[in-house]
């Protein structure tokens, strides 16, 4: 017999002046890293930051071809992260994003591929934040497990015996 569920999907929207430190400094590091976006056929520019639970930030911005086959910002960063950094595990993430010739308030958030990837480096018992923004306006906080259910890890592949 069928069951009907339903998920929620906790987050807060939040003024930046509500953000803490830890996240006020990481989204600046994304913002920073957006300037280095190269987006000459969207005009749409992303920065993605990283901090891993050892202290390190890593950054990364989008990077697109006229192919479209373009490096996400969050892939960017991920593919800076170094082994130490990894083996630290992840503790807070930030995304900023938004068209070059002005300022959004519409939040941009990693796409489906993305929320993959970055799930992909998670230990176990890593349960990093994510936040979120437009070039200017509030900022979605969430958990970054939670934007993406019933997600494939790479432990369905290896099962722990
Ligand atoms: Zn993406």
């Amino acid at each position: 017999m069928s069951e009907k569920k339903a998920l929620v999907l906790p987050y807060e929207l939040l003024e930046p002046a509500e953000l803490d430190l830890r996240e006020k400094s990481l989204l600046a590091e994304a913002a920073q890293a957006r300037r280095h976006s190269y987006a000459p056929y969207t005009k749409f520019r992303v920065g993605a930051a990283i901090r891993t639970r050892d202290g390190a930030v890593v950054s990364g911005w989008n990077v697109e071809d006229i192919v479209q086959s373009g490096l996400h910002a969050e892939n960017s960063a991920l593919g800076r992260l170094t082994v130490e950094n990894r083996a630290a595990g992840l503790e807070m993430i930030a995304v900023v994003g938004g068209p070059e010739d002005k300022l959004s308030e519409e939040i941009v958030t990693p796409c489906g591929h993305c929320r993959q990837r970055l799930l992909e480096v998670l230990r176990p018992d890593d349960d990093p934040v994510i936040v979120m923004s437009g070039t200017r306006g509030r900022v979605l906080r969430a958990a970054l497990r939670d934007l993406l259910p019933f997600a494939f890890y790479p432990a369905i592949l290896a099962p722990e015996k």
